[in-house]
């Protein structure tokens, strides 16, 4: 009788942001798209070493956009699992966020590591993420944003 492995169960921590803009269009917060541009999500990554949450946030937010923005609030955290099956390891991962005003830079300088990044309104853009978690990050940054009428 063939036995199973249980699964080595290993904890993960990113740091991603939600950055924004005020455009004629109202405001319009930033995007990419991974897998075949299937899915859409918040920018996001691993925080590296001797690296702070917020720092890492920052920067995975212009590595992978192509912008820079200056945080001015944290938002939340997320928590989801994943299975790796090759490696036989269940991974517990919680992603901090945070809200960044943006300040400069283009998407066309997007990560080639992710298949595009673009600006939407930002209605639109929580009917396009794919996780619910990261739907709720941007509901609540909306709201972040109505309040203190920033910009
Ligand atoms: P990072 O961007 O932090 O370096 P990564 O690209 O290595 O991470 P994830 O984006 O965490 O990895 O994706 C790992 C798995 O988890 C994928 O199968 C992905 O579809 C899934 N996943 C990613 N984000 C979420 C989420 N918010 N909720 C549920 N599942 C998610």
């Amino acid at each position: 009788m063939a036995t199973t492995r249980p699964a080595a169960i290993k904890k993960q921590t990113s740091s991603g942001g939600v950055i924004f803009r005020n455009s004629r269009k109202g405001i319009e917060v930033a995007l990419i798209a991974v897998k075949n541009k299937t899915v859409w999500c918040l920018p996001k990554g691993a925080i590296d070493k001797n690296e702070d949450f917020q720092t890492a946030a920052v920067r995975e937010v212009r590595e992978e956009t192509g912008l820079s923005g200056e945080v001015i609030d944290k938002i939340g955290k997320i928590s989801y699992w994943y299975f790796i099956k090759d490696e036989n390891v269940r991974f517990n991962k919680t992603v901090y966020f945070y809200l960044m005003e943006y300040k400069s830079g283009n998407t066309d300088e997007h990560d080639r590591e992710v298949d595009d990044a673009q600006w939407f309104p930002i209605e639109e853009a929580i009917g396009k993420l794919a996780y619910k978690g990261e739907k709720e990050i941007l509901q609540k940054a909306k709201k972040m944003i109505e309040k203190k009428k920033i910009s």
